[in-house]
């Protein structure tokens, strides 16, 4: 019974439980770190890391991001999970880095995390607004009146659950798949030699099957992941290992969908050096069947 205690225990083990608490953190670090790796989020039905945090993990959206842009900071400067460990560095600091790291081209990233140990946020706002080579980003904030809205539905876009950068995003997709459009238009004639070049009725075609939105079914839930951002055309087989530019052998995915395909046809180790060659041989061959979801895609593991 903690109103029992006396005021000595009472502040002792609230400083036990406060060490406990940031060894946690470390750990659920460890674990989003992974689960980035290996994309598995999108076996979720969420096609970010951060709708996984909180769409399964319940996270608020503040804590998500906080919790996102420290395993991004990871990949600019490894050196930070240390320092989240040793209690010098904040989950918030991290946070900073990432955007810090991510708009400014620093060799010593390492020097940078050792400056802000320790800081206030008013400090670390201060040195990394001291160290930045870039002029701060222009901010842009987006109110969309109701008409709007109804508008860009009408053109097969609707933003429910997007940041104001997806939506931003996925105009400028949508933007420049016309742009692209009315390029091969005017130079239809020369057929590229190209093996990945995908043939414009063919891109039409998965365009019209897709609606816009990525194809992939998360094997948990079987849901379609129905993404409206980032999407690509996605080779079921890919070239490299005999599949072709046909309807049936390309999806739209978003890059979540796309790189846990990646990782589950190809290895993490492949995914992550990104430059692997493809096998002779499938290990791991590829099924796609519809289903009411949505195209669903498999994968047979070996040794079954
Ligand atoms: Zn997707």
């Amino acid at each position: 019974m903690i109103c029992k205690l006396t005021d000595n225990e009472l502040v002792s083990n609230i400083k036990i439980k406060v060490k406990h608490e940031k060894l946690i953190v470390v750990e659920v670090l460890n674990y989003l770190e992974e689960i980035d790796r290996r994309k598995v989020f999108v076996d979720y039905g969420t096609s970010s890391l951060f709708k996984f945090c909180t769409r399964i993990l319940k996270y608020s959206d503040a804590e998500a991001a906080i919790r996102v842009k420290t395993i991004h900071a990871l990949k600019f400067a490894p050196i930070i999970k240390e320092k989240i460990k040793d209690e010098s560095l904040s989950l918030t600091t991290a946070a900073s880095l990432y955007s810090f790291f991510k708009n400014n081209k620093i060799t010593s990233r390492d020097e940078v995390v050792n400056k802000v140990c320790r800081r206030s946020a008013r400090e670390v706002k201060e040195i990394l607004n001291s160290l930045s080579n870039n002029p701060l980003p222009r901010k842009l904030t987006l109110t969309l009146p109701e008409y709007l809205l109804k508008k860009l539905e009408k053109v097969g876009l609707d933003f429910e659950d997007c940041s104001e950068l997806e939506v931003i995003e996925s105009l400028i997709d949508k933007h420049l798949e016309q742009v692209e459009h009315s390029k091969a238009k005017r130079k239809p004639t020369k057929a590229s030699t190209n093996q990945r070049h995908i043939p414009r009725d063919v891109r039409e075609a998965i365009d019209k099957r897709a609606k816009n939105r990525c194809e992939g079914v998360a094997p948990i839930t079987g849901k379609r992941c129905n993404c409206r951002v980032s999407l690509e055309y996605d080779h079921l087989r890919p070239i490299a290992l005999g599949g072709d530019n046909s309807k049936n052998n390309l999806r739209k995915l978003c890059k979540g969908c796309n790189q846990r395909a990646g990782v589950k046809a190809l290895g993490l180790h492949k995914m992550a050096r990104g430059t692997g060659p493809a096998e002779t041989t499938p290990s791991t061959p590829f099924f796609m069947e519809n289903t009411e979801a949505g195209l669903q895609y498999s994968f047979i593991m070996p040794g079954r």
